[in-house]
C-alpha cells in the first residue's frame, strides 16, 4: 500500500484482513509502496513519517514479521531493475487505456508524468520480483493484476521461457471486495473525502458523526422496493462489521418499511467502534516503538532482497546480460 496517511476500512477489509489470513498459508511478501508515492511528489519531511505509519499500522492489524516478508519498496533496489526491463516491453496504447491512468488524467491533468503512466508496470514488477502467483486485493485492483499477467507472459513469450507464473487476484475463493464509502458513491477512498472515510486511528466521537451524517432518503415506501445506493452502502458497511443477527434484523425493517435510518446508524457507529477500537490501541502501541519497527524494516530488507536478487540474477541471464 502507498503511504498517503492512515489505513482506511476499504484497505483493510480489501486487503489487509486477506494479508492476515494469508501469512498463515503461504509464503507471503508486504510491502510499503513508497515509491508508487512518488508520483504525487510528496513533501521529503512528510514521506518517512507516512511510511513509518503504514508499517506500524501493517503490525497492528495483524500481520507478522516471522511469518511474512514485510519491507520498504525503496530498500529493494532490484524492484527498480525489474521495473525499467518491463517498461522496455509496455506499450503506450495499453498503459494508457488502464482506467486508473484515465481517472488521475482527468482529476490531475497538470501531473500526467511518465511515472503515472507506468504504475502499472512499478506494480508488476512488485509482483514479479517475488515471482507470486496470487496477490490479495480489492476489487479496484483487477486491471492492474491483468497487466501483470500480460507483462509476465509477454517476457515468457519473447524469451522463449517459462519464467514468469501469471498471477492471479486472490480473496480466499470468495468476490473481489469493494468497500463503498460513507456518500453513497464507489469505493471508500481517500479521494472521495474525509466525511466519506472511516479510518482504523478514528476515535469513537469521528465515528459516530461521520456514521450519523451519512446521507439517507425518505425511507421505503413499498415493500421489498430496491435500496438506493446510499442505504446499500450502509448495509454493506454493517455486513461487515455487525452480527448476522443484527443485520437480519434490519433487513426485516427494511422490507417491512418500518426501518428508521437513525436507529441503523446509530447501531452501525456502535459496531463500528467496537470493531475499530481494539486496532486503534496496538496502532497506538506500535507506533510509539521506534526500535521494534526499525528492526522490522531491517530483517524484512534483508529477507525480500534474497528473493529479488535472485529473481534479478535469473531475469538478467535470460535477458543476455552474462558475465565476461
Ligand atoms: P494504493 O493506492 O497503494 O493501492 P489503497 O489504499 O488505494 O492504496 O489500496 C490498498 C489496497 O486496499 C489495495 O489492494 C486495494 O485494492 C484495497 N482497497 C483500497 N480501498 C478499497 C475499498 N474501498 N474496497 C476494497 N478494497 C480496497
Amino acid at each position: 500500500m502507498r503511504p498517503t496517511g492512515n489505513l482506511h476500512l476499504g484497505s483493510y477489509f480489501g486487503a489487509l484482513k486477506n494479508f492476515v489470513r494469508l501469512q498463515e498459508q503461504a509464503k507471503c511478501y508486504f510491502f510499503v509502496a513508497d515509491y508508487h508515492l512518488l508520483t504525487t511528489h510528496p513533501n521529503p519531511a512528510n514521506l518517512h513519517q507516512n511510511v513509518k505509519t503504514i508499517l506500524a499500522q501493517y503490525i497492528a492489524c495483524g500481520l507478522d514479521p516471522d511469518k511474512a516478508t514485510i519491507y520498504i519498496q525503496s530498500q529493494v533496489p532490484q524492484v527498480v531493475e525489474l521495473y525499467m526491463f518491463l517498461n522496455m516491453n509496455a506499450y503506450l496504447g495499453e498503459l494508457e487505456r488502464v482506467s486508473s491512468f484515465k481517472d488521475k488524467v482527468r482529476q490531475n491533468p497538470q501531473n500526467v508524468n511518465a511515472g503515472l503512466l507506468t504504475y502499472p508496470t512499478l506494480m508488476a514488477a512488485d509482483i514479479l520480483l517475488h515471482k507470486a502467483d496470487a496477490v490479495p486485493v480489492g476489487k479496484d485492483q483487477e486491471q492492474h493484476l491483468e497487466m501483470t499477467r500480460t507483462f509476465a507472459s509477454r517476457f515468457n513469450r519473447m524469451y522463449s521461457v517459462d519464467y514468469f507464473t501469471e498471477p492471479v487476484a486472490y480473496n480466499f475463493g470468495n468476490e473481489l471486495v469493494k468497500v463503498p464509502g460513507l456518500d453513497g458513491s464507489g469505493k471508500m477512498s481517500k479521494s472521495v473525502g474525509e466525511a466519506a472515510t472511516l479510518y482504523l486511528v478514528d476515535s469513537p466521537e469521528v465515528i459516530r458523526k461521520k456514521i450519523m451524517k451519512a446521507k439517507t432518503d425518505a425511507g421505503p415506501q413499498e415493500k421489498n422496493s430496491p435500496k438506493t445506493p446510499e442505504i446499500e452502502n450502509l448495509f454493506s458497511l454493517l455486513k461487515l462489521v455487525s452480527s448476522e443477527d443484527i443485520v437480519r434484523q434490519f433487513e426485516d425493517l427494511y422490507a417491512d418499511c418500518t426501518i428508521r435510518y437513525g436507529d441503523l446508524k446509530k447501531q452501525l457507529a456502535q459496531d463500528m467502534e467496537t470493531f475499530i477500537a481494539p486496532i486503534r490501541e496496538r496502532i497506538k502501541q506500535v507506533e510509539a516503538d521506534d526500535d521494534y519497527l526499525s528492526k522490522v524494516a531491517r530483517q524484512g530488507c534483508e529477507k525480500a532482497m534474497e528473493s529479488a536478487s535472485k529473481t534479478i540474477r535469473e531475469v538478467r541471464e535470460i535477458i543476455g546480460f552474462r558475465p565476461f
